[in-house]
């Protein structure tokens, strides 16, 4: 692991100058939203992930409005940057009604999106009335247009999560009623998942809404980070980044002077695009060998890769995360807690990982946080 170049009362100082939380839930824990302001964290990036979150995080936003993109540097306040989106483990419980105009009968939707074909009528039964991808997008823009600098988070693709059972009446009983409903809560696991190319679809729509908007998109991606760049690379089929020596042997095709001596700088298109600016791969657990698809400089969006204590810093991951962190560009590091609670723990969590990227990148405490902040501005923000 290298030697610990931090000292902690360095790491406390340095702390006062912004560490940002790229991606957490605290709106799972409502009680706790009362811990923020005592936080040391400046600004929480909080993601909506289905329908029980979308207006909490509303209101959490409008509690801790970030109004300026400039607001928290020089306050003790603290900040919330929300994200709405749908996360896919609830994929199933939307329906893409956008050019049949239909609402399905839930039980066909049902057995058409949840794989293997449902034959548990139990489970069946329990399943949510499904929701209008229509009406979640039109009330997701109006989200994003009420909080400026929102973006379209929680969305992505998993190929490993299973649907958890229905509520046994005893476990509905004693559940712990401080947690916004909606998770697993330790519930059973069916052998059913959602079929990926209905993952892809409720992603797709989400991503071009960011596109839309212009805003940014915290990105989920377990055991699927070849479907997430295949979807990506479809919507920026015909905007990839040209270098301006690309660019000058096109225009002498059409007759105009080719310029000798180019530099290899990438333009980008400049068509409306149908893709995010920016991108976060939140909790990275892919490969090394696969950065390289994202960081090519033809793709034409900005890509940042998240770490957290809990997915990459624990158990079996935390060996190859090293090599991983290792081979991202310093510019394109963020970091989060993706806890359920805000306060101390919270803290803790970030300040844990924040320990651990400085440790492998051989940053010093007051380096990492400059770093850091700078990463979470430009993916928030743009430049
Ligand atoms: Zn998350």
């Amino acid at each position: 692991m290298g030697e610990n170049i931090l000292d902690h009362d360095a790491v406390n100082v340095s702390w006062q100058k912004g560490v940002f939380d790229a991606h957490c839930h605290p709106t799972d824990t409502m009680s706790s939203i009362d811990e923020l302001p005592g936080m040391k964290a400046k600004v929480l990036t909080i993601m909506a992930t289905r329908r029980e979150d979308q207006t909490l995080v509303d209101q959490v936003a409008a509690r801790f409005p970030l109004c300026h993109k400039d607001e928290y540097e020089h306050t003790a306040s603290k900040f919330v940057v929300p994200a709405f989106g749908w996360h896919p483990w609830f994929s199933y419980q939307m329906f893409d009604d956008r050019s049949t105009n239909e609402i399905p009968d839930a039980t066909t939707h049902y057995k058409a999106v949840i794989t293997p074909e449902v034959t548990d009528e139990a489970f069946l039964k329990a399943l949510p009335e499904p929701m209008s991808l229509t009406q979640f997008l039109i009330d997701t823009e109006d989200r994003l247009r009420k909080h400026p600098f929102a973006m379209i988070g929680e969305v992505g693709l998993d190929r490993a999560f299973r649907l958890p059972k229905e509520w046994l009446p005893e476990e509905f009983k004693s559940r712990d009623t401080s947690l916004t409903p909606g998770s697993r809560e330790g519930r059973r696991l069916s052998p059913y998942r959602v079929q990926l190319a209905h993952q892809k679809i409720i992603l797709e729509a989400q991503l071009r809404l960011a596109a839309k908007l212009g805003r940014p998109a915290s990105i989920h991606s377990v055991q699927a980070h070849g479907a997430v760049h295949e979807v990506l690379q479809s919507l920026w089929a015909g905007h990839e980044k040209m270098s301006s020596r690309q660019r000058k042997r096109r225009s002498s095709a059409a007759g105009a002077h080719a310029a000798d001596h180019d530099e290899e700088i990438y333009e980008e298109s400049l068509d409306p695009p149908s893709f995010p600016p920016r991108i976060c791969m939140h909790s990275y657990s892919g490969p090394a060998d696969f950065l390289r698809e994202f960081m090519h400089n033809k793709v034409p969006v900005d890509v940042y890769f998240s770490f957290s204590d809990v997915i990459n810093f624990s158990g079996p991951s935390s060996e190859k995360v090293v090599d991983v962190v290792k081979a991202i560009p310093d510019s394109k590091i963020l970091i989060e807690s993706d806890l359920h609670r805000a306060g101390a723990e919270m803290d803790g969590r970030l300040d844990s990982v924040f320990q651990r990227i400085c440790d492998v990148k051989k940053w010093p405490s007051e380096k990492g946080v400059k770093i850091l902040g700078e990463n979470w501005r430009r993916f928030v923000f743009g430049a």
